[in-house]
Parts: structure tokens; sequence; C-alpha cells
């Protein structure tokens, strides 16, 4: 296996589209390095400059030691595998796993250990006589993932992988493709536009955004200190809410402390541990956004200071939860309750939220605060 290292990798299509800016990051020998942003974010081209299918306009690409620029995609050791499973019709199972290295002219002997070793790992031995018309989608994609395990290769690339899938057999697949990467050791590159898929299997992941990278950490990195509001809002289910408002300062004398003023008359205390944070402390009577997300806010009594009032819009139970819709000013909010003890579409109630879990953005540039 090897490292794939991008130092300044830039694409400018031929109609001057930026379609990816400057990327710089290394993929660790044996990692899985999952890329995701929203469509037309680059990911894809991303994926195929590493490949070899789309001409890098410039940086440098390295794989292991090699610089690999102008090396053609057949010979930069790498295997791809593509969300349209791309099998041959014609040819059974064994057939289309053994076909690719056939062609670079591996004798027979050692084609058809590999293909035995890779349809064991897959579970597809059952399958090897049948042609792809017989297949669920499910197993064609093993069949897809087959073909480039038998290549042996030195960096794994996969795009999409699991986007054709139905929502139960992705989850599964998510689960196979998790456990071949660990028996395999191998390096791999995915490329998703799925937020879950890339927090459940990326063991770092790159967030893209119209072609520029906006972040790369762990999962729980991204999710627990995201460098912008893209970051925070991109990642997790029901999304951050978002609160803008002005930073002031109020309170008396004894209970000095920091206070966000959301609209004209709604006045959210931060706690002590948020407003302790030297950089908030310098943006007094700047407007900026609190992020706090789902999980972290939730009803009380009324009788708390640290609270918001906010009126219940909507209220969707989904079994274990539910999700409740507001609205405080100009701002829509989205909690998770457990689903007994839930307000009615119309109530007025009062928002608390978990001291030192809120996070906070320029409202210009959305970058992080502190
Ligand atoms: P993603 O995979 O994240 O959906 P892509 O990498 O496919 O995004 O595309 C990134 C951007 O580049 C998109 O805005 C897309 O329209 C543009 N793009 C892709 N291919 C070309 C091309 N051949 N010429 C011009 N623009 C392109």
């Amino acid at each position: 296996m090897a490292s794939v290292k991008l130092d300044n990798l830039r694409k400018v299509y031929p109609n001057g589209y930026v379609g990816v800016a400057d990327a710089s990051f290394q993929v660790a020998d044996g990692e899985l390095l999952v890329l995701v942003g929203p469509s037309g974010c680059g990911k894809s081209t991303l994926l195929r400059m590493i490949a070899g299918l789309e001409t890098i306009t410039s940086g440098t690409l390295k794989i292991g030691d090699r610089v690999v620029n102008d090396v053609s995609p057949k010979d930069r050791d790498i295997a791809m595998v593509f969300q349209s499973y791309a099998l041959y019709p014609h040819m059974t199972v064994a057939e289309n796993l053994a076909f690719g290295l056939k062609l670079r002219g591996h004798d027979r002997a050692a084609i058809a250990g590999r293909v035995a070793e890779a349809a064991k790992t897959l579970e597809l031995d059952e399958l090897l006589d049948r042609k792809p018309g017989a297949l669920s989608g499910g197993q064609r994609q093993r069949v897809a993932l087959g073909r480039a395990l038998v290549r042996k290769p030195q960096v794994f690339l996969l795009d999409e992988p699991l986007s054709n899938l139905d929502a139960k057999l992705r989850m599964s697949m998510r689960v196979e493709i998790a456990r071949l990467h660990r028996q395999l050791g191998a390096t791999m590159v995915y490329v998703t536009h799925d937020q879950i898929e890339a927090m459940t299997l990326g063991q770092r992941i790159v967030v893209l955004d119209k072609g520029l990278i906006q972040q790369i950490d762990t999962p729980m990195a991204l999710y627990e200190k995201p460098a912008n509001v893209f970051v925070a809002t991109f990642l997790g289910s029901p999304k951050m809410n978002l609160l803008q408002g002005e930073l002031v300062e109020g309170g008396s004398e004894r209970d000095r402390g920091l206070w966000l003023r959301i609209a004209g008359d709604i006045e959210l205390p931060l706690s002590p541990e948020d407003f302790m944070r030297d950089a908030l402390r310098s943006r007094l009577g700047q407007r900026l956004d609190m992020g706090l997300r789902p999980e972290d806010m939730r009803i009380v009594d009324g009788s708390d200071r640290a609270q918001l009032p906010a009126r219940v819009e909507a209220v969707e139970p989904v079994g274990n939860e539910a999700f409740v819709n507001l609205r405080c000013g100009d701002s829509e909010i989205i909690l998770r309750q457990p689903p007994n003890d839930l307000p009615t579409p119309g109530d007025v109630v009062h928002l608390a939220y978990a001291p030192g879990r809120a996070h906070f953005f320029d409202s210009d540039t959305g970058a992080r605060i502190g």
C-alpha cells in the first residue's frame, strides 16, 4: 500500500471554470479518507485527478514516492470503483473479476487464485457463474469491489459506490466496506455526498464546497469544532441551529455577562463557559451567528435565566424521538425531544442550551470564533 500526497492540486476546466482550487492534503498509508460535499463541489474532479482520468492544471500529485502527474491511469497502480458498477453484462462474475488481470497479462493460475481469494473475501463464491443481469444491486456492487480487489492496487479510489443502493443495503455495504478496509489495511479515498456515510466510514474527512477545501479532520473533531458555518451545518442531522444576533454586555454589576440580542426584545444570556472565551469578548458589539446542535437545546419550564422564548410550529414524531420545529424572531430552530411530553403547535415555550455547547461564527465570513 502507499500514501497519496496532493500539493496545491488545481483543476481549471477548458471553459475557465475552477473545479478544484489548490487542494493540499496527504492520505496516509492504510488510511480510509472520505471526500464529502454537496453536488458540484469538486469531489469527483479531485478523485479523477488522482485516478489520472482528469488532467491536472497545476500542483503535484504523488502516489508513494513517485510524482504521477503525467503517468497514465493504468500505470498508477490504483483501482477505481464507480457508482455505476461498470460491469460487462455479457461476462460472468468470474470473467468480470478476471478481465482486468487478463488484460495485464497475468498467467491463468495467478488469475484463478486471485479471483478465488476475492470471491471468498466478498462472499461471491456462489455467484461466480452468473451474469450481472442476474444479480441484485448489492451483489453487483460487491462484484465491482471484487474487480478492484483482485488487482491488489496501491490505492483504492471509490466514487459514490453505494449511491445506487436502497437505504438498508447502503448500510450493510457500508459495514462491509469498513470491514474490507480493516482486513486489507488498504489506502482508500472514498467520495460521497452523504454525510452519514462520511461520518461512519472516514478515519478522516475532507469537506469540500465550491472547489475549496473547508476543513480536514476526524469525524468527531469536525462535529465538535467545525471551522465555519458551512461545515457546521453540512455535518449533523437535523442540522445545527443558527441564531443571528448582536453580542452585548448585560446583567447587574455582580452578574455581568455576555448576551446575544437576537431580535428587538429577545436576548439570550450566554453561559459563563461561552463568554469566558477571550475570542468572544473581543467581539462585543458585533453581529455573529450562534450555532447550537438540536441535541444541545431543550425545552425548560420558564423559570431559568438562560432561556429563549420560541413558538412551536410543527412536531414530527419519528418513534424513538420527535423533531420539534420552532421559530424565534427570524430564526428557525429544530430540537430533538423524547416522544413523551411533546408541545403542541402554537405553544410558546422556553428553550435553554447546554452550557459550553454553543458554537460562534463571524456573521460576514462564516469563520469559527474561538
Ligand atoms: P461533484 O463530484 O462534487 O458533484 P464535480 O467534481 O463533478 O462535482 O464537478 C465540480 C464542478 O466542475 C461542477 O460545478 C461541474 O459542473 C464542473 N465541471 C465538471 N466537469 C466539467 C467540465 N468538463 N467542464 C466544465 N466544468 C465542469
